[in-house]
């Protein structure tokens, strides 16, 4: 890859270090990541020490002190470690659960949880969508009542990644039901604090991180632990969702590239009536044709990468990006699944899992609906 944002012998080395992480210690395991339904938790550890965890934070709190180029950079190799649900449960802590933490935490909460968070010792996730309300973010109903100096916590969260794996959660919740959009507050919450619990989910994809619905029943956390001003959580959580969105961009096209060379090496290797299926027009124009959507998607999410790096507000790109590179990945991994003939709808095929995880990248993050519903307001439609 030829990119002024990637072009420095700092990102090479920095990329040369994922992939010797992803090629030795995530692929060779990624079947047993799947059986096991959830993220191992030592990956985060692992990541600690390599130094991959905090990557834009500020070495104040153990992060790298760098800019987002190394972010696209690290999901680029992560995407490519055949285990989206362990992408998945990686860029969650990453890139999900800690950016308001870093940008809004008091300095004691990032003392007690974003330092362990960045060496790998904690795991965090983000705990937004409710069984009520995911598209539709301000219609969430748990609630945080201040009790003292205590926030008691009741409601419910549903889909939740990294949910049996967590240390703590960055939860949305309801302070003040008649403030409107300043009525929701970022509160941290531990989640080994008493009358929190959670239940697995039976996913069809993505079988290497786990999912589950988490309750909160008279959950007590101090009021210290909310993460920047009590109000300002529903725009916050906007502005964190920047970085979600991003990862996913980029570790989706990351995906798309990874599988549509390995089709073209079982295309090659494949024979019938006579010749390679490679070899085969249609197929050849299938392969362009796949190409050039994922170039295209990959631009687009560099655009946003270079607004992210110069500090401009990238949103309305990013929603663009976020729509066109999950269709292009779910587009990649349908045409990849149709190559591979019988042999893609079989678990172990990398195709057949492509299919059921990329069906994942257009609902979670922000649905395609969710932002096609923010570019119309954005464009004044
Ligand atoms: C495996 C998995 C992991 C997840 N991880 C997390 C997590 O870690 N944390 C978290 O908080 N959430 C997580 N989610 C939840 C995810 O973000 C939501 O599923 C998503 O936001 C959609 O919300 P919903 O499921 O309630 O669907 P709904 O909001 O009910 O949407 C239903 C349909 O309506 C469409 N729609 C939305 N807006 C409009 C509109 N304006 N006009 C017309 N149609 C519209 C949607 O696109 C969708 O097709 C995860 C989901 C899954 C499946």
């Amino acid at each position: 890859m030829t990119n002024d944002l990637f072009s420095t012998p700092e990102h090479e080395i920095f990329r040369g270090t994922v992939r010797k992480f992803v090629e030795e210690e995530l692929r060779p395991r990624a079947r047993e990541f799947d059986e096991m339904g959830r993220i191992d938790k030592t990956l985060f550890k692992r990541m600690g020490d390599l130094g991959m965890l905090g990557l834009c934070y500020d070495p104040k709190w153990g992060g790298a002190g760098l800019d987002w180029s190394y972010t696209t950079v690290l999901f680029e190799e992560i995407a490519r470690c055949d285990n989206a649900g362990v992408t998945m449960g990686i860029s969650v802590h990453t890139d999900m659960a800690t950016p308001s933490l870093h940008q809004f935490g008091s300095d004691a909460l990032r003392q007690q949880f974003l330092v362990p968070s960045i060496a790998g010792e904690m795991v965090s996730a983000i705990a937004v969508t409710e069984p009520d309300a995911g598209s539709d973010v301000a219609g969430i109903k748990t609630r945080a009542v201040r009790d003292g100096d205590e926030w008691v916590i009741n409601g419910s969260k549903i889909y939740i990644t990294n949910a049996a794996t967590a240390d703590w959660l960055c939860l949305l919740a309801v302070t003040d039901p008649d403030a409107g959009y300043g009525g929701f507050s970022q509160i941290l919450v531990p989640t080994d604090t008493p009358g929190f619990r959670y239940d697995l989910l039976d996913k069809i994809g993505n079988w290497g991180s786990d999912t589950g619905q988490l309750y909160f029943e008279d959950v007590r956390v101090p009021v210290a632990y909310t993460i920047g001003d009590v109000g300002r959580g529903f725009q916050q959580q906007m502005m964190q969702f920047q970085d979600e969105r991003l990862v996913a961009c980029v570790s989706t096209v990351a995906s798309a590239q990874q599988l549509w060379q390995e089709t073209r090496e079982w295309a090659e290797q494949r024979v019938l009536f006579g010749r390679p299926l490679a070899k085969m027009q249609v197929t050849q124009f299938k392969f362009v044709e796949m190409q050039t959507q994922i170039t295209a998607a990959r631009e687009l999410a560099y655009a946003c990468v270079r607004k992210r790096v110069a500090g401009e507000d990238a949103t309305r790109e990013i929603s663009m990006a976020k729509l066109f590179c999950c269709r292009v990945g779910r587009m990649v991994a349908d045409e990849c699944i149709q190559l591979h003939g019988g042999y893609g709808y079989m678990k172990e095929s990398v195709a057949g899992r492509a299919f059921v995880d990329t069906r994942l990248i257009s609902i979670g993050g922000g649905a395609d609906e969710t932002m096609i519903h923010y570019l119309a307001k954005m464009l004044g439609l």
